[in-house]
Protein backbone atom coordinates (compact mmCIF):
# COMPACT_ATOMS: atom_id res chain seq x y z
CA UNK A 1 0.00 0.00 0.00
CA UNK A 2 2.12 2.82 -1.36
CA UNK A 3 0.05 5.43 -1.12
CA UNK A 4 -1.70 4.46 2.13
CA UNK A 5 -3.09 7.90 4.09
CA UNK A 6 -2.80 9.87 0.67
CA UNK A 7 -5.13 11.90 -1.04
CA UNK A 8 -5.00 12.35 -4.49
CA UNK A 9 -6.61 15.21 -6.70
CA UNK A 10 -7.07 13.71 -10.39
CA UNK A 11 -8.37 16.23 -13.47
CA UNK A 12 -10.04 14.17 -16.01
CA UNK A 13 -10.63 11.18 -13.88
CA UNK A 14 -13.51 10.34 -15.82
CA UNK A 15 -12.29 8.25 -18.52
CA UNK A 16 -9.24 7.51 -20.26
CA UNK A 17 -5.57 8.13 -18.42
CA UNK A 18 -7.14 9.74 -15.54
CA UNK A 19 -9.52 6.79 -14.86
CA UNK A 20 -6.54 4.21 -15.19
CA UNK A 21 -4.26 6.67 -12.41
CA UNK A 22 -7.47 7.25 -10.25
CA UNK A 23 -8.18 3.49 -9.90
CA UNK A 24 -4.27 2.79 -9.76
CA UNK A 25 -3.64 5.38 -6.77
CA UNK A 26 -6.74 3.73 -4.92
CA UNK A 27 -5.30 -0.12 -5.65
CA UNK A 28 -2.11 1.67 -3.21
CA UNK A 29 -4.55 2.81 -0.70
CA UNK A 30 -5.18 6.32 -1.47
CA UNK A 31 -8.23 8.25 -1.30
CA UNK A 32 -9.40 10.07 -4.61
CA UNK A 33 -11.02 12.81 -5.88
CA UNK A 34 -12.00 12.18 -9.07
CA UNK A 35 -13.06 15.75 -11.52
CA UNK A 36 -14.21 15.91 -14.56
CA UNK A 37 -17.02 18.00 -16.46
CA UNK A 38 -19.21 15.01 -17.02
CA UNK A 39 -20.72 14.16 -13.60
CA UNK A 40 -21.68 10.79 -14.85
CA UNK A 41 -18.25 10.00 -15.62
CA UNK A 42 -16.90 10.97 -12.64
CA UNK A 43 -19.48 9.34 -10.42
CA UNK A 44 -19.30 6.07 -12.37
CA UNK A 45 -15.40 6.04 -11.75
CA UNK A 46 -16.12 6.94 -8.07
CA UNK A 47 -18.44 4.40 -7.13
CA UNK A 48 -16.51 1.88 -8.83
CA UNK A 49 -13.40 2.65 -7.21
CA UNK A 50 -15.26 3.04 -3.25
CA UNK A 51 -16.46 -0.72 -3.85
CA UNK A 52 -13.74 -2.18 -5.80
CA UNK A 53 -11.15 -0.29 -3.06
CA UNK A 54 -13.05 0.63 0.03
CA UNK A 55 -11.18 4.00 -0.13
CA UNK A 56 -13.11 7.23 -0.28
CA UNK A 57 -13.90 8.76 -3.97
CA UNK A 58 -14.95 11.95 -4.46
CA UNK A 59 -17.09 12.61 -7.88
CA UNK A 60 -16.03 16.19 -8.34
CA UNK A 61 -17.97 18.17 -11.33
CA UNK A 62 -15.67 20.87 -12.52
CA UNK A 63 -14.23 22.88 -15.46
CA UNK A 64 -10.95 23.05 -15.03
CA UNK A 65 -10.20 25.62 -17.63
CA UNK A 66 -12.16 27.97 -15.18
CA UNK A 67 -10.34 29.70 -12.14
CA UNK A 68 -13.95 29.65 -10.49
CA UNK A 69 -14.92 26.08 -11.17
CA UNK A 70 -11.07 25.14 -9.85
CA UNK A 71 -11.36 27.06 -6.42
CA UNK A 72 -14.74 25.47 -6.10
CA UNK A 73 -13.46 21.63 -6.79
CA UNK A 74 -11.17 22.18 -3.98
CA UNK A 75 -13.33 23.68 -1.79
CA UNK A 76 -15.04 21.03 -1.80
CA UNK A 77 -13.15 18.44 -1.70
CA UNK A 78 -11.35 19.96 1.43
CA UNK A 79 -14.85 19.33 2.68
CA UNK A 80 -15.77 16.43 1.62
CA UNK A 81 -11.98 15.18 2.77
CA UNK A 82 -10.93 17.18 5.98
CA UNK A 83 -7.88 18.10 3.72
CA UNK A 84 -6.31 19.57 0.86
CA UNK A 85 -4.86 16.67 -1.34
CA UNK A 86 -1.37 15.58 -1.18
CA UNK A 87 -1.24 14.10 -4.36
CA UNK A 88 -2.40 16.57 -8.03
CA UNK A 89 -2.83 15.01 -11.21
CA UNK A 90 -3.12 17.30 -13.17
CA UNK A 91 -4.50 15.12 -16.49
CA UNK A 92 -7.69 16.73 -17.70
CA UNK A 93 -7.37 17.99 -21.88
CA UNK A 94 -8.31 17.92 -25.21
CA UNK A 95 -6.71 17.17 -28.48
CA UNK A 96 -8.49 18.94 -31.51
CA UNK A 97 -6.44 19.13 -34.60
CA UNK A 98 -7.04 21.56 -37.30
CA UNK A 99 -4.20 23.24 -39.92
CA UNK A 100 -2.56 26.32 -39.00
CA UNK A 101 -4.65 28.57 -40.61
CA UNK A 102 -7.86 27.04 -40.10
CA UNK A 103 -6.93 27.55 -36.19
CA UNK A 104 -9.09 30.16 -35.02
CA UNK A 105 -8.69 32.29 -31.50
CA UNK A 106 -11.44 30.17 -29.89
CA UNK A 107 -9.35 26.90 -30.48
CA UNK A 108 -6.36 28.30 -29.94
CA UNK A 109 -7.92 29.60 -26.38
CA UNK A 110 -9.54 26.44 -25.72
CA UNK A 111 -6.32 24.43 -25.96
CA UNK A 112 -4.39 27.25 -23.70
CA UNK A 113 -7.12 27.54 -21.02
CA UNK A 114 -8.25 23.60 -21.03
CA UNK A 115 -4.59 21.92 -21.34
CA UNK A 116 -2.21 24.59 -19.70
CA UNK A 117 -3.96 27.55 -17.58
CA UNK A 118 -5.89 24.82 -15.76
CA UNK A 119 -2.51 23.02 -14.41
CA UNK A 120 -1.40 26.47 -13.24
CA UNK A 121 -4.66 27.04 -11.46
CA UNK A 122 -5.51 23.57 -10.40
CA UNK A 123 -1.50 23.31 -8.94
CA UNK A 124 -1.89 27.08 -7.38
CA UNK A 125 -4.90 25.31 -5.43
CA UNK A 126 -3.09 22.58 -4.36
CA UNK A 127 0.43 23.95 -3.52
CA UNK A 128 -0.27 25.67 -0.35
CA UNK A 129 -0.85 22.06 1.75
CA UNK A 130 1.77 20.58 0.03
CA UNK A 131 4.07 22.69 1.37
CA UNK A 132 2.69 23.17 4.70
CA UNK A 133 2.76 19.80 5.28
CA UNK A 134 6.16 19.24 3.52
CA UNK A 135 5.41 16.80 1.27
CA UNK A 136 3.59 16.44 -1.82
CA UNK A 137 3.44 15.43 -5.79
CA UNK A 138 2.53 17.43 -8.80
CA UNK A 139 2.01 15.07 -12.02
CA UNK A 140 1.21 16.65 -15.21
CA UNK A 141 0.35 14.43 -18.11
CA UNK A 142 2.07 16.72 -20.73
CA UNK A 143 2.68 14.50 -24.28
CA UNK A 144 5.13 13.99 -26.53
CA UNK A 145 4.01 17.11 -28.53
CA UNK A 146 5.34 19.05 -25.68
CA UNK A 147 8.43 18.06 -26.71
CA UNK A 148 8.36 17.91 -30.26
CA UNK A 149 6.08 19.60 -32.94
CA UNK A 150 3.53 18.15 -35.42
CA UNK A 151 1.50 18.81 -38.33
CA UNK A 152 -2.64 20.19 -37.63
CA UNK A 153 -1.04 20.50 -33.78
CA UNK A 154 -0.02 23.62 -33.03
CA UNK A 155 -2.62 24.81 -30.73
CA UNK A 156 -2.27 21.48 -28.89
CA UNK A 157 1.51 21.22 -29.13
CA UNK A 158 2.22 24.70 -27.97
CA UNK A 159 -0.45 23.78 -24.59
CA UNK A 160 1.87 20.85 -24.15
CA UNK A 161 5.20 22.60 -24.53
CA UNK A 162 3.46 25.16 -21.48
CA UNK A 163 3.04 22.24 -19.16
CA UNK A 164 7.17 21.38 -19.12
CA UNK A 165 7.45 24.99 -18.80
CA UNK A 166 5.50 25.45 -15.87
CA UNK A 167 6.29 21.67 -14.45
CA UNK A 168 10.72 22.25 -14.57
CA UNK A 169 10.38 25.97 -13.20
CA UNK A 170 7.61 24.78 -10.49
CA UNK A 171 10.29 21.97 -10.06
CA UNK A 172 12.97 24.10 -8.58
CA UNK A 173 10.57 26.34 -7.03
CA UNK A 174 9.24 23.36 -4.59
CA UNK A 175 12.89 21.12 -4.71
CA UNK A 176 13.76 21.74 -1.30
CA UNK A 177 9.71 21.51 0.37
CA UNK A 178 9.60 17.96 0.18
CA UNK A 179 7.46 18.35 -2.93
CA UNK A 180 7.92 17.01 -6.73
CA UNK A 181 7.03 18.26 -9.90
CA UNK A 182 6.68 15.66 -13.31
CA UNK A 183 5.07 15.39 -16.59
CA UNK A 184 4.21 12.29 -17.93
CA UNK A 185 4.91 12.62 -22.42
CA UNK A 186 2.34 9.66 -23.65
CA UNK A 187 2.82 9.01 -27.25
CA UNK A 188 -0.45 7.98 -28.59
CA UNK A 189 -2.81 5.79 -25.58
CA UNK A 190 -6.01 3.46 -26.39
CA UNK A 191 -8.41 6.01 -25.23
CA UNK A 192 -11.20 7.92 -26.73
CA UNK A 193 -9.06 10.63 -27.65
CA UNK A 194 -6.83 8.74 -29.77
CA UNK A 195 -10.34 6.91 -30.88
CA UNK A 196 -11.17 10.63 -32.07
CA UNK A 197 -7.71 10.99 -33.81
CA UNK A 198 -8.80 7.67 -35.73
CA UNK A 199 -11.74 9.30 -36.92
CA UNK A 200 -10.24 12.01 -38.17
CA UNK A 201 -7.74 10.61 -40.49
CA UNK A 202 -10.77 8.44 -41.98
CA UNK A 203 -12.74 11.53 -42.52
CA UNK A 204 -9.64 13.36 -44.27
CA UNK A 205 -8.11 10.23 -45.90
CA UNK A 206 -11.14 8.35 -46.86
CA UNK A 207 -8.79 5.02 -45.44
CA UNK A 208 -10.93 2.38 -42.88
CA UNK A 209 -10.83 2.85 -40.02
CA UNK A 210 -8.06 -0.25 -39.35
CA UNK A 211 -5.81 1.52 -41.52
CA UNK A 212 -5.99 5.18 -39.64
CA UNK A 213 -5.00 3.31 -37.00
CA UNK A 214 -1.96 1.47 -38.01
CA UNK A 215 -0.48 5.03 -39.10
CA UNK A 216 -0.91 5.98 -35.36
CA UNK A 217 0.66 2.59 -34.34
CA UNK A 218 3.34 3.04 -37.01
CA UNK A 219 4.47 6.34 -35.36
CA UNK A 220 6.11 4.48 -32.42
CA UNK A 221 9.05 2.01 -33.10
CA UNK A 222 7.06 -0.40 -30.69
CA UNK A 223 4.01 -0.05 -33.53
CA UNK A 224 1.13 -0.38 -31.15
CA UNK A 225 -0.84 2.10 -28.91
CA UNK A 226 0.32 2.95 -25.12
CA UNK A 227 -2.37 1.60 -22.59
CA UNK A 228 -3.59 4.12 -19.60
CA UNK A 229 -2.15 1.46 -17.28
CA UNK A 230 1.06 1.78 -18.70
CA UNK A 231 1.10 5.26 -18.40
CA UNK A 232 -0.82 4.55 -14.90
CA UNK A 233 2.09 2.99 -13.77
CA UNK A 234 5.16 5.71 -14.07
CA UNK A 235 2.30 7.78 -12.32
CA UNK A 236 2.78 5.62 -9.17
CA UNK A 237 6.37 6.03 -9.23
CA UNK A 238 6.17 9.35 -9.30
CA UNK A 239 3.55 9.75 -6.47
CA UNK A 240 5.11 6.91 -4.34
CA UNK A 241 8.22 7.78 -1.66
CA UNK A 242 10.48 5.93 -3.89
CA UNK A 243 9.91 8.54 -6.56
CA UNK A 244 10.91 11.46 -4.15
CA UNK A 245 14.49 11.74 -6.06
CA UNK A 246 12.40 12.23 -9.54
CA UNK A 247 11.29 15.98 -9.81
CA UNK A 248 11.59 18.46 -12.71
CA UNK A 249 11.32 15.84 -15.04
CA UNK A 250 9.12 14.89 -18.30
CA UNK A 251 9.21 11.46 -18.83
CA UNK A 252 8.36 9.93 -21.93
CA UNK A 253 5.69 6.73 -22.35
CA UNK A 254 5.63 6.46 -25.85
CA UNK A 255 7.43 3.06 -27.07
CA UNK A 256 10.82 4.90 -28.20
CA UNK A 257 9.32 7.57 -30.70
CA UNK A 258 10.95 10.49 -28.72
CA UNK A 259 13.92 10.01 -27.28
CA UNK A 260 15.04 13.53 -25.26
P1 LIG B 1 -9.90 11.44 -22.92
O1 LIG B 1 -10.25 10.00 -22.90
O2 LIG B 1 -10.53 12.33 -23.92
O3 LIG B 1 -10.13 12.02 -21.45
C1 LIG B 1 -9.93 13.37 -21.18
C2 LIG B 1 -10.43 13.70 -19.79
O4 LIG B 1 -10.23 15.11 -19.56
C3 LIG B 1 -11.92 13.42 -19.65
O5 LIG B 1 -12.18 12.93 -18.36
C4 LIG B 1 -12.52 14.79 -19.83
O6 LIG B 1 -13.77 14.85 -19.19
C5 LIG B 1 -11.47 15.66 -19.15
N1 LIG B 1 -11.58 17.05 -19.54
C6 LIG B 1 -11.46 17.60 -20.78
N2 LIG B 1 -11.68 18.92 -20.73
C7 LIG B 1 -11.92 19.22 -19.42
C8 LIG B 1 -12.24 20.41 -18.73
N3 LIG B 1 -12.35 21.60 -19.36
N4 LIG B 1 -12.44 20.36 -17.40
C9 LIG B 1 -12.34 19.18 -16.75
N5 LIG B 1 -12.06 18.02 -17.34
C10 LIG B 1 -11.86 18.05 -18.67
O7 LIG B 1 -8.34 11.63 -23.12
P2 LIG B 1 -7.05 10.83 -22.55
O8 LIG B 1 -6.43 10.16 -23.69
O9 LIG B 1 -7.39 10.06 -21.32
O10 LIG B 1 -6.13 12.09 -22.20
C11 LIG B 1 -5.74 12.45 -20.89
C12 LIG B 1 -4.52 13.35 -20.98
O11 LIG B 1 -3.47 12.66 -21.64
C13 LIG B 1 -4.74 14.63 -21.78
O12 LIG B 1 -4.11 15.72 -21.15
C14 LIG B 1 -4.07 14.34 -23.11
O13 LIG B 1 -3.63 15.50 -23.77
C15 LIG B 1 -2.93 13.46 -22.66
N6 LIG B 1 -2.39 12.62 -23.72
C16 LIG B 1 -3.20 11.73 -24.36
C17 LIG B 1 -2.68 10.97 -25.40
C18 LIG B 1 -3.51 9.98 -26.16
O14 LIG B 1 -3.02 9.44 -27.17
N7 LIG B 1 -4.72 9.67 -25.75
C19 LIG B 1 -1.33 11.13 -25.76
C20 LIG B 1 -0.55 12.04 -25.08
C21 LIG B 1 -1.10 12.79 -24.05
P3 LIG B 1 -14.99 15.81 -19.63
O15 LIG B 1 -14.98 15.90 -21.12
O16 LIG B 1 -16.15 15.12 -19.03
O17 LIG B 1 -14.72 17.13 -18.96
Amino acid sequence: MKLHGKLAFITGGGRGIGSAIAFAFAREGADVAVAARTEEQVRTVAIAIHNECGVQAIPVVCDVAQPDSVSAAFARVVTEAGRGPDILVNNAGIAISAAFLKTDDELWQRHLSTNLSSTFYCSRAALPAMLERGWGRVINVASIAGKTGGPYIAAYSASKHGVLGLTRSLALEVATKGVTVNAICPGYVDTEMTARGVENITARTGKSADESLEILKRLSPQRRLVTSEEVAAVALLLASEEGRGITGQAINVDGGTVMY
